[in-house]
């Protein structure tokens, strides 16, 4: 098989023993002779699967019992206007901070559902920072505060959180989750969709505080209430089985590496290799400042613009796969999440250098 890296923001590159133990269990789970795909959701070998799988991503971002985990369908998208109808009035308000493509997405979505106020925008500073947390400007009455941790187009993440709120913290992790330890008992709401950092797309995680699934009001449809997916285990319908099975091997993969603080090392390492490159010659260039850096999704420009579609037809020559930028902001994007290998952003960075020599 050809040695490709793939650098694709999402759906992403698993890790390879998860993919293998796939391969290995595809025909046949732990003996039972038939495939996950093909096992009843409500059987007892299902079920182990989904216990498993939730206990070891308890365990691996610390999770506690004041909190639900629900594995949701509908993507991150969905949650832009689930949050709304369960967890604020008709009448009420939300707090939303924007620093890039997903937030204003998310806050699209909610205004037109609920009022809005944006109290800090790093818009006008073409999204290349964070707004200073002093700077923000909250509502006293608002149902809940939305950030997007990491913003997976812009390459803007969050390193610290802010604390002390009036109201809680809502977090779209969609595509930083599992790339560092955070502190749960922070937030009100952390979802993510899984297919950057956790598994194949289809599977949506919500993990919520207990006392917020009591705002869900009685009369939404039960498929979009918190509360009745709370009470059946995320099992109303259907849930998404396969993605759940591999969702939970990636738990696992991570847990008996260590956890995440030892991923986040690695991160931290991977991400630094290819900042250092960027920030080491004029030839490349990253449009965010230091301190607000991605560690997962890392954007950069050449800057002599035309020769960026040479890069990327040269790149995939080596292997080097999916390192175009999102098409409403161009250039390029190394998207670098836990399941790159280090080796694979070593690759990328000889690459550059190479690229640098042959036409700077
Ligand atoms: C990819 C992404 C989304 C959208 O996710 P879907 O699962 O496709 O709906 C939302 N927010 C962020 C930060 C993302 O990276």
């Amino acid at each position: 098989m050809k040695q490709i890296y793939n650098f694709s923001a999402g759906p992403a590159v698993l890790p390879e023993s998860v993919l293998l133990k796939v391969k290995e269990e595809m025909l046949d789970w732990n003996g039972s002779g038939m495939s996950v795909m093909e096992m009843s959701h409500r059987g007892p070998e299902f079920m182990s699967i989904a216990e498993g799988a939730e206990a070891s991503l308890r365990r691996l971002m610390g999770i506690s019992q004041d909190y639900s985990v629900l594995f949701l369908q509908g993507g991150a998208t969905l949650q832009f206007s689930q949050l709304l109808l369960n967890l604020v009035p008709d009448d009420g308000s939300v707090d939303y901070v924007h620093t890039g493509e997903w937030s204003k997405k998310a806050i699209a979505e909610a205004r037109g559902l609920r009022n809005v106020n944006v109290v800090a925008s790093s818009e006008s500073e073409a999204f290349s920072r964070i707004p200073d947390f002093v700077s923000w400007n909250m509502s006293s009455d608002a149902s809940y505060l939305h950030i997007t941790s990491n913003e997976t187009i812009g390459g803007l993440e969050f390193q610290t959180f802010p604390t002390n709120l009036s109201s809680p913290l809502v977090a779209d992790m969609s595509s930083n989750i599992l790339s560092r330890p955070v502190r749960v008992d922070d937030f009100g709401v952390i979802y993510a969709g899984a297919q950057k950092n956790i598994g194949p797309a289809g599977l949506t995680i919500v993990i919520i505080r207990r006392d917020l699934l009591e705002r869900s009001p009685d009369s939404l449809p039960s498929m979009l209430s918190y509360a009745v997916q709370d009470k059946n285990q995320s099992m109303l319908n259907t849930p998404p089985t396969f993605a759940m099975y591999v969702a939970g091997l990636v738990f696992d993969w991570l847990n008996d590496l260590g956890g995440l603080p030892v991923i986040e090392k690695t991160n931290i390492e991977k991400s630094n290799l290819l900042y250092e490159k960027i920030d080491s010659t004029d030839f490349y260039v990253s449009p965010i400042r230091k301190e607000d850096r991605s560690r997962m999704n890392v954007p950069f420009r050449i800057s002599e613009p035309s020769l960026e579609k040479e890069f990327l037809k040269k790149a995939e020559e080596r292997g080097l796969l999916q390192l175009k930028g999102h098409r409403s902001v161009g250039g390029i994007r190394a998207s670098i999440y836990n399941a790159m290998p280090i080796h694979g952003v070593r690759t990328l960075v000889d690459f550059m250098s190479e690229f640098e020599r042959e036409n700077g």
